[in-house]
């Protein structure tokens, strides 16, 4: 055909269109809680400091050209990014078990890891599937049916509990066939922010492991979900050294607040070097067909950051700012809710629930309400992300919210 006239209008992305509705609305005390990026205090979007003081020192050297990459990517990036997600003194590491390449950002390294998986995985005569946690962050059901892999989807949260529903979840793996991929948030759940516990973790880590599945990590908010960087990881290292064969897909979106420079990274471990060789080989094949090679911007900016001792102290300080304002916002909440309000219902999930986002348990008609009535702005769902709430609108929110659950 000549024209495009039978090209089917496509919806709009749902949290682009919150975003839409929220700058159209001129209500004063309009609030929006659907964008999964970290605003302060006063709900401005926040360049770290240290991100300032990398951009300075990176502008005032002359030394630096706008040259290509190598196609995988910054190495003294890779290598230090790593580190970061395995632990500087991780066996792996040592053994070169792991194939580090540089994406764009969080969803390039799962569209990566997803297509090396749809490419190379030994998937045998079953077809090519990927066990997405119920629910998940919408994107990951288009990246994998981008390749080609159907996503099929697990039991991860109870609304009834508005917790993890673990024994469904160890159902699930029990059940699949032997050999299936599971998509595992490292830490800090997107949307429900529930995360398994340490024993939890261990038990899905067993049944992975006898099971010989897949976990396919995806790790969008270490450091931002407690603060500390190494506790956010602890997942992601323990699988590692119990053995559970996996990838990583890692972002600095969050973390280090460079949303738009697109720095991430995807990391294959393998059983030795030579195979991790090979991986990466063809990992290359794959990027320079699809991106040529990565962007240097951000990915300096991080290597700066993970490569200077007293950078990477400041760092760790900007992201306790981050998550530590995070965790006040739910603690305030959940005193207004209880204390002040009496709000009908149970909220101690507000302080359970760890990272950007805490899924409230209102009904989608209770969510609509609140957009309706009071101009907040969140997901149907019920998902809130706390980096909306400041000490200047969270009243006004608890209030509002209180009103439609009574
Ligand atoms: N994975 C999850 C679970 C996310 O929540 C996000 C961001 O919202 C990403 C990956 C990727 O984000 P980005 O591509 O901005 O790094």
């Amino acid at each position: 055909p000549k024209s495009w006239q039978t090209v089917p209008l496509a919806p709009p992305d749902s949290i682009f269109k919150l975003t839409t509705a929220y700058k159209n609305d001129t209500f004063d005390k309009k609030v929006n809680l659907g964008v999964g990026a970290y605003r302060d205090d006063n709900n401005k979007p926040w360049v770290l400091p240290v991100v300032k003081e990398a951009k300075r020192i990176l502008l005032s050297d002359e030394t630096l050209d706008h040259e290509y990459l190598p196609i995988t990517g910054l190495p003294e990036f890779t290598s230090s990014a790593a580190k970061l997600i395995f632990g500087p003194g991780s066996p792996v590491l040592a053994e070169g078990r792991v194939s580090s390449v540089q994406t764009i950002s969080g969803t390039g390294a799962n569209h990566l890891g997803a297509l090396f998986l749809s490419r190379f995985y030994q998937w045998g005569s079953a077809e090519k599937k990927v066990w997405l946690s119920n629910p998940t962050w919408a994107n990951h059901y288009a990246i994998f049916r981008n390749v080609g892999i159907a996503p099929v989807e697990y039991a991860y949260y109870d609304p009834k509990t508005i917790g993890l529903d673990f024994a469904g979840f160890v159902g699930a793996l029990e059940n699949a066939p032997e050999r299936s991929v599971f998509l595992l948030h490292a830490c800090a759940h997107n949307p429900t922010g529930v995360d398994p516990t340490p024993e939890q973790w261990a038990t899905v880590a067993d049944v992975m492991l006898k099971k010989n599945h897949y976990a396919f990590l995806d790790c969008a908010y270490q450091g931002f979900a407690s603060g500390d960087l190494d506790k956010d990881a602890w997942a992601v290292r323990f699988f590692v050294e119990k053995g559970v064969a996996l990838l990583v897909c890692q972002s600095f979106a969050k973390n280090a607040g460079l949303y738009g420079e697109r720095v991430g990274a995807l990391h294959i471990v393998s059983t030795s070097k030579e195979t991790a060789d090979k991986v990466k080989s063809q990992l290359s094949v794959l990027q320079r067909s699809e991106i040529s090679n990565p962007p240097t911007h951000g990915a300096r900016i991080v290597s700066m950051i993970l490569n200077n001792a007293s950078m990477f102290e400041m760092w760790k300080r900007d992201i306790e700012t981050m998550a530590g304002r995070i965790i006040a916002m739910r603690k305030e909440l959940f005193r207004l809710l209880t204390v002040e309000l009496h709000t009908p219902g149970n909220w101690h999930h507000i302080v359970e629930q760890i990272g950007m986002f805490s899924f409230t348990g209102i009904s989608p008609e209770q969510s609509k309400a609140l957009t309706d009535e009071a101009h907040v702005y969140l997901t149907g769902n019920g998902r809130i992300s706390m980096a909306g709430l400041n000490t200047g609108n969270i009243r006004y929110f608890a209030e509002s919210l209180d009103r439609v659950v009574r």
